[in-house]
């Protein structure tokens, strides 16, 4: 089977290193929040061109940390698209803020900003733009409402690390941005982990007191706070793989520039769109299809994984029926969840198997009713 993505093989070349970076903290007694954590969080903030960084246990605590920190709660509301992975609501619910949901732009999948100021009310105290699959939202236009009404812009750039943006790193655009280091995602480690970027020094200090109960000084607590700890294995393994991700992300560039250029004349399906306005670092490569349950039929009959991102926007989840959203409300993203899929691409894919895919994909008939 060819998987849609394999962390494996991105690892396995680097196994001496890791496996040896393993041994070092094992052997240096200290597990949690040592030097490989405060390492890492220096290494990212410098990568991303922020000034602070604070590694947390996943990508939906940095987000609920995030909101923490800026202090959003009972009463408050949060703009998000619909069309994410569930955390990014999950984390605004968790602190007891209102999800406010709006459909995405039908090329990127991403928030339509044009959709934001319709749903700012008094309560509206911050808006979590998605940068999906990898491509950067639509920052400018959001940062712009944003500052013209008072609202904090938490980026969930958890499938986007390396991504850029008119220039700039995904992680260094909105007040504060989370990312995850889970084993799917672009840059990751052998378990789970998070980290929460941002350049204001107020931000940071909360987020430092609260990953660890609430407290500066060790015994003493100043507010109820979470466990929420990037371990010292994770933070190793993660420098390393830091020091190989733009040539990951290069690699998955360039499979979806080939995807793109041979995938382009199958009139059954539709390729990714790209903007020209930042980099698209792929996590996912996502076809959108009429025909997507036959397709994915028979790439599974040769072999071929492919995956659904998302098959229920989140507006429709069971979770949130308490907020009363009907099917019809979000077009676009309910029209997205039967459409798209994902094909195998990942750095370590090659050439001949990838092939294989593209020509699993020229040899589909359907028919036409
Ligand atoms: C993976 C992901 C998360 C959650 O990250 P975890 O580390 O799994 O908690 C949140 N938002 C998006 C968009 C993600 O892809």
């Amino acid at each position: 089977m060819i998987p849609i993505s394999n962390p494996r093989s991105q690892l396995i070349p680097i196994e001496a290193e890791i496996l040896s970076a393993i041994k070092d903290v094992l052997q240096s007694g200290n597990y949690i929040l040592g030097e490989n954590v405060s390492t890492l969080e220096a290494e990212i903030a410098k990568k991303l061109q922020v000034s602070e960084c604070i590694a947390v246990a996943n990508g939906t605590d940095a987000l609920t940390l995030a909101l923490h920190a800026c202090g959003i709660g009972e009463g408050d509301e949060v703009i998000t698209t619909t069309f994410s992975f569930f955390a990014t609501a999950e984390a605004i619910s968790r602190v007891g803020a209102k999800v406010i949901f709006i459909d995405v732009d039908e090329k990127t999948f991403n928030l339509d900003h044009n959709k934001i100021l319709e749903n700012i009310t008094t309560a509206t105290k911050a808006i979590i733009p998605v940068h999906l699959f990898g491509q950067p939202a639509n920052m400018n236009e959001i940062n712009k409402i944003a500052s013209e009404h008072n609202l904090r812009v938490i980026e969930d750039a958890c499938q986007a690390f390396g991504a850029m943006y008119q220039g700039k790193p995904v992680g260094s655009l909105g007040d504060v941005a989370c990312f995850s280091f889970f084993p799917t995602k672009n840059l990751s480690t052998i378990g789970d982990g998070g980290i929460i970027t941002t350049s204001d020094p107020t931000i940071a200090k909360r987020i430092r007191s609260l990953r660890a109960h609430g407290s500066k000084k060790k015994y003493f607590h100043d507010e109820i706070g979470y466990n929420s700890r990037l371990d010292e294995i994770h933070a190793a393994i993660i420098r390393i793989c830091l020091e190989h991700i733009d040539d990951w992300n290069e690699k998955r560039k360039s499979l979806a520039a080939r995807y793109n250029k041979k995938l382009k004349d199958i009139h059954i399906i539709k390729t990714p769109f790209a903007s020209n306005q930042s980099t698209h670092v792929y996590h996912l490569y996502c076809l959108e299809s009429e025909y997507r349950e036959k397709i994915i039929e028979e790439l599974y009959k040769q072999n071929i994984q492919t995956g659904i991102y998302y098959p229920c926007s989140i507006h429709l989840q069971k979770a949130y029926k308490h907020l009363a959203y009907q099917v019809g409300d979000f077009p676009i993203a309910e029209s997205l969840s039967k459409k798209l899929f994902a094909i195998p691409l990942y750095p370590a894919l090659s050439y001949k198997d990838q092939d294989k895919v593209i020509n699993a994909l020229k040899t589909i008939k359907v028919c036409h009713s």
